[in-house]
């Protein structure tokens, strides 16, 4: 028997399994890609647990810091080891519920999004009395190739249009019980062309600077994004970036010149990247059957374990494997819910199957229970195993419950 094999008998599926070696791996090799010194946030949206937050917590002088954007992921992150300082809260609609938890427990950075989003990070702050410190996420919205800036934006929830700021600055800095402590931008997810990625940092570097300067606003904390890229349940692995590290300091060389001695400090920022390759689901086979000519093979694992985006009409591109057979037929691979939308593909080659066997998906460690619809149709959380290796870590599963007690989701 394999090890998933093993994994799956023991605990039965569906099973995430999330091997910590890997996601130590994956912080070294996106650390080495990276300039010195360089602070990584870990996007707690793409996976909040524990295990996998603590792995990324630890490693010397190599340690992840927090990205969060609720009061739940803030938990999650405390219950990790992390600091309230560690963290930086994100999201378009911090509410004054949020932002005073944030604030009593120690969380002082924001990426805040606009005026009056800063506004109400500074009457927290005034009302608690101390200063919060606030990153201006800037929409540059930029094509990276093109020569100079252009700061013709597309319209978001996200980010200052970076062609108001210089109206609005002067109401940003009349916000008490805040400074301005720099700028935040993501303008790219998940690329996997390096040359993509790094046109697309210097673009966003070289507009930092020039803002910075036509502002007149110091920077002392720059966040520079992400975009670090690995598969999504299909094999592969992560994106490597050779060039990655003399690029950024060619640029920062040339628009942050102090940059070296941590003016600005620079940081970037991943999910994916950090923990995609650590996960694998083990989805056992419920049924086969065929329809008009049409072969089915029913998962115990659906759009409620996995890739719940794909109920909402986007397929994912699964591919599935097992221990020691090839592909040998082309199936429609289904979830068990009563939505034909529960459809991980409808042409995926499979080794022949029958009920009773196990099937891989490669690469799920993010954006796996959590961005799935757990509750549709009310079948239990899958189980999730944490494994170094051998050795077994933890073994544990979300719970789904009704509250009643109002005090407990009061916000
Ligand atoms: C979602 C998100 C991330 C993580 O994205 P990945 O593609 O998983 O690396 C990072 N930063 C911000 C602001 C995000 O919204």
């Amino acid at each position: 028997m394999s090890r998933y094999e093993k994994l799956a008998a023991e605990y039965g599926t569906p099973l995430y399994v999330y091997d910590l070696d890997e996601v130590a791996a994956a912080r070294e090799q996106l650390f080495d890609q990276l300039p010195e010194p360089f602070e990584l946030f870990y996007a707690l949206k793409a996976n909040p647990h524990p295990d996998l937050l603590k792995a990324l917590r630890s490693g010397d002088g190599r340690r992840c810091r927090a990205e969060i954007s609720s009061t739940g992921e803030l938990a999650n992150a405390l219950a990790a080891g992390f600091a309230g300082s560690d963290c930086m809260y994100t999201g378009p609609g911090k509410t004054f519920g949020e932002l005073r938890e944030a604030m009593s427990l120690g969380v002082r950075m924001f990426s805040t999004d606009s005026v009056t989003d800063v506004q109400h990070v500074g009457q927290v702050a005034t009302e608690l009395g101390i200063t919060a410190e606030c990153l201006l996420r800037v929409n540059l919205a930029t094509a990276s190739a093109g020569s100079g800036i252009r700061m013709t934006g597309t319209p978001s929830q996200f980010g200052f249009d970076a062609e108001r700021l210089p109206e609005e600055l002067g109401e940003l800095r009349r916000v008490d019980g805040v400074t301005i402590a720099g700028m935040h931008l993501f303008p790219l997810s998940n690329t996997a062309d390096e040359d993509a990625l790094i046109s697309e940092f210097q673009n966003t570097i070289a507009g930092a600077a020039a803002l910075s300067e036509l502002l007149d606003l110091p920077l002392r904390y720059l966040d520079i994004g992400g975009g670090f890229s690995v598969p999504y349940g299909v094999p592969g692995g992560r994106a490597s970036y050779p060039k990655l590290r003399q690029e950024l300091e060619i640029a920062l060389d040339v628009h942050f010149p102090n940059w070296r001695a941590g003016s600005p400090q620079l940081a970037c920022e991943s999910g994916r990247y950090l923990i995609g390759a650590s996960g694998t689901l083990l989805a056992g086979v419920s049924n086969v059957k065929v329809s008009r000519g049409k072969k089915f093979v029913i998962l115990d694992a659906g759009i409620n374990t996995f890739g719940g985006m794909s109920g909402l009409g986007r397929l994912m591109p699964v591919q599935v494997g097992t221990d020691d057979e090839e592909p040998t037929e082309t199936v429609s691979l289904v979830g068990p819910l009563c939505t034909p939308g529960d459809t991980f593909g409808r042409a995926v080659k499979v080794p022949g199957l029958a009920p009773g066997d196990v099937i891989r998906i490669p690469n799920v460690g993010a954006y796996g229970p959590t961005a799935s619809l757990l509750m549709f149709l009310g079948r239990p959380s899958p189980t999730e195993v944490v494994v170094r290796g051998d050795e077994i870590v933890s073994v544990s599963r979300l719970d789904h419950s009704r509250s009643y007690d109002y005090q407990a989701v009061a916000r």
